[in-house]
This record gives C-alpha cells, structure tokens and sequence, in this order.
C-alpha cells in the first residue's frame, strides 16, 4: 500500500476524551473513530489489524476441531424467554420490536441461539461430541462504556459453545478450550493467564478468565509469579488426546492466578513472598462449563448409546477481539506510539523514502516496495512528499514493526537502513539483503 493512497487520519494532538494510552493511540493511528458512545467505526488500519486477529482465532480454532459458523445479529426474545434469562438480563440487552409487534434483541451472546440450532439438528450421541463457533458482533448496553474498544456497546467477539453426552467429555472439551486459547494469545505475541473466575449470569462453576497484564486493567488480580515462565511454543498439541489435553491444563493452573472475585488470602499467602504478586489486568477471554443449565430448561437431549435420552452437557467460551486490540496496545507501546507484534502489524514493513522526487531515490523506493510485496511482507510506503522528521513520526506512531529508510547517501554506497520499532536500532544492508531478513522474520512466526 502506497500511504498517499491510503486512508490513514492521523491526529497530530491528543484527543482529550481518551484516557487510557491505547483508546489515544487508536484515534491517532487512524484505526478507529467514534460513532456513538461506545460504538466505533473500523477505518483501514483498524479493520486490517481486526481482521488479522479473527485469522488467528479462526486458525487455532479449526486446529482444535471446532466448527466456525455464523449467527444473526438480531434474535428473538421467546427463545431468551424458554431459558429465563429475558428478564433476568437486564438493561445490557438492547430490547427492539419489529413492525409486527414481536420481540427481538441485539445479541450480547448466543447460548440460546446455538441451543435451539443444536436441539432441532442433533438427536445421537454418535454425532457428539460438537463444538461450534463464530466471530460476530455483539451489542451490550454498558453501564460506563469507556475506553475505547476495551469496553464499547458493540464489540467483535469469538463465542464457542460445545456439545457433549456427559461431564468428562465436557471437561475435555473444557481442556481443549483452555489449550487452544493459550495458543491463540501467544500467536498474538501476548501473554494471558488463565485465572479461575466467577460465573455470573452464565451460571455454572468451571470457569476460567484470561488476562493480559496492564495497570489500565479493570480487574484486581493475584498470581504466582511462576505463571509467568509457562510457554506452550511449538508444542505439537494431538487435541483428541484427553490426557495431553488435561495435562496442559494442569500445567497452567497448578500455580495461584485469581481474580478479585475468586481471591484467597489463605492460598495465596502460601505462595513464597518473592512470588506473590498482585496487579491489574485486562479480560480477553473466558472459557466456561455450565453442564445443563441450557440443555434442561430449553429441552435440548441426545440418546445415550444405553438408549436412554440426556440433556447435553455445554460449556461457552468467548475472546474479546475488539478488545484483544486495546490489550495489546495497553502492552506495547512507548511514548512515540504502538509497537506491533509482528503476527498482528497492519504492515510487515514501512518504507520511508527521504527524498521524494529525487530520481534515484524514488526508484530504489519502488523497487523495494515492488520486491516486498511479491515477497509476501505486505509494506505500507511512505511516499508522501513529507519532511523526514515527520515521516518518522507516522511511521513511529502507526507502530509497524520494521522500518527501511532509504535516502541518497546511503544509495551512494547502495544501502537502505533497516530499523526495528521496538529496540530502535538499525543496521545498514543491501536492499536485498534488508528483504531477506524481513522475509525470514515472517516466515518465522
Ligand atoms: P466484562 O467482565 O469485562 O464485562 P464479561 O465477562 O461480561 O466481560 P464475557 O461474557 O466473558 O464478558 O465475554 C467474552 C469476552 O468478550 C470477554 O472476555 C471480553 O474480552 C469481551 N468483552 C466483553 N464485554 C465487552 C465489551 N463491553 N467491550 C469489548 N469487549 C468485551
Ligand atoms: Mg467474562
């Protein structure tokens, strides 16, 4: 992408109605604007990076044997009604009535959706176990949206839910979910730790949340330092294997991690005291089993191979997309602006030219920004005729993980400067050789 062909509004000022660092450099990266109280337009950039993240998602779901599917936006209130949760939720449900007089709402989340599609479908335990999901919008009418994405009114969610005959299966599934959403983050350069957490509304008691540490977090939470040394890497994962599965599981929630909500003092006070920590963080997901809160009141069973008839065993599990953007600005930034991660940069590379207009610098630009893009690095150039200084500065801001420079002194000696965002240093090389790096940095991931 060429950036005077891009539409990228970058603000110079800060805004004055973000408080946190990530909703300000959102709106000055030109990723998202407001276009009501807790409601974003995605402009390019924004929609490049959420679209990344949903590849992800998408990637180490289908891993895992889970099936991506796509529900409506609206559904109908009766079915909200069959489960009792219609009244109980509250003013976070965005209630609306057709011209027919019949209720409807925006869906702040889909259990009884997928229960209904599952119960008219699946009569067998043969067909078992499923575990289906999507990507879709979701609209909660928060109480105090704020901060940017982080907690808007409509917001992108993952939200799975899996079908079993009875306890363990769902507990496996349960395992599974906990595997593949470690997986998930770390592909996104992020470290979540799963913590036990409270139910709420969904009801049920295995419950997991997973938090991105971030003093701009809403939530109090206490681990074991340990937790921080786990890594799952390119650990291959057979996701049909209980045992690998459970004991990954363990693996990650043997060391202390809890919220505010769940918090022991008791527990927590055995830990060693040089381990004992206590922080903020951000939720980007929750993992959750609710047995047959759904299946029962909602008439949703499956024969047994006893050939009797059983309400399925469910659990849900959701991953703030939306969201998942401000946590990880929230974790990589500095005072110039974003730092990508480079499995989730809008671009692979920026490439500054020093002296648009100049001949041979204008053509060295060109062929790199050629040779990248059929190389798979995805560049954003910069060909604006700008000063360098505020070339700089964008490229800076917008955060894109490499940089190539490319000016007439150095052409003179025919080398580019390739700069990495995050330690600021450069290195002089060959155009050629400035690619080969890059490509293999990506190729990498
Ligand atoms: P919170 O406690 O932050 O309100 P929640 O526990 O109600 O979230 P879940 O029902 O667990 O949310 O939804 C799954 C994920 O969706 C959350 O882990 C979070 O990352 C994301 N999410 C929930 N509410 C919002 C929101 N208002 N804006 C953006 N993302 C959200
Ligand atoms: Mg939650």
């Amino acid at each position: 992408m060429r950036l005077s062909k891009y539409f990228l509004p970058i603000l110079k000022e800060n805004p004055s109605d973000a408080q946190i660092v990530s909703h300000r450099l959102m709106l000055r990266a030109g990723m998202i604007r407001q276009a009501q109280s807790g409601i974003y337009s995605w402009l390019p950039m924004g929609f490049k990076v959420l679209r990344k993240l949903e590849n992800i998602v998408h990637e180490e779901q289908i891993r895992a044997g889970h099936n991506p599917m796509l529900m409506p936006t609206m559904q109908s209130a009766d079915l909200w009604r069959e489960s009792g949760r219609y009244e109980d939720y509250g003013k976070e449900m965005l209630r609306v009535t057709d011209r027919h007089g019949r209720d409807m709402l925006f869906g702040p989340t889909n259990e009884e959706l997928i229960t209904d599609i599952f119960r008219n479908n699946v009569r067998s335990y043969k067909d078992l176990p499923l575990t289906l999901y999507q990507i879709q919008w979701k609209f909660r009418d928060e109480v105090r949206p704020r901060f940017g994405v982080m907690r808007g009114r409509e917001f992108l969610m993952k939200d799975g839910y899996n079908f079993d005959v009875d306890k363990a299966s769902a507990m496996q599934s349960y395992n599974r979910h906990m595997v593949s959403y470690l997986r998930t983050y770390e592909r996104m350069g992020m470290k979540a730790i799963p913590m036990r957490a409270d139910s709420g509304p969904i009801g049920g008691e295995d419950t997991h949340e997973f938090l991105v540490l971030a003093e701009t977090g809403e939530s109090e939470v206490f681990y074991d330092r340990n937790i921080l040394d786990l890594h799952l890497g390119d650990r291959i994962v057979d996701y049909e294997n209980w045992d690998e599965c459970a004991a990954i599981f363990d693996e990650w929630t043997k060391p202390y991690a809890r919220t505010d909500e769940t918090h022991d003092p008791v527990l927590f006070a055995q830990i060693p005291e040089e381990r004992q920590m206590k922080s903020r963080g951000i939720e980007v997901g929750q993992i959750f089993y609710f047995g047959t809160k759904y299946s029962e009141s909602m008439n949703a069973k499956v024969i047994t191979p006893e050939n009797s008839e059983v309400p399925i065993h469910m659990g849900s599990h959701g991953i703030g997309v939306s969201r998942m953007i401000g946590a990880i600005i929230e974790a990589s930034h500095d005072d110039n602006g974003i730092i990508w991660p480079e499995a989730v940069t809008p671009f692979g590379v920026g490439i500054v030219n020093l002296k648009q207009g100049d001949e041979v610098t204008d053509l060295a630009c060109e062929a790199l920004y050629k040779s990248s893009t059929l190389l798979g690095i995805d560049p954003l150039y910069d060909d604006r005729s700008e000063r360098a200084g505020a070339k700089f500065a964008s490229m800076d801001l917008i955060g894109l993980p490499w940089r190539i420079t490319v000016g007439p002194r150095g052409l003179k000696n025919g080398i580019v400067e390739l700069t990495s965002r995050k330690t600021g240093k450069s290195e002089e090389l060959t155009p050629e050789l400035a690619l080969e790096k890059l490509v293999k940095i990506y190729a990498d991931l």
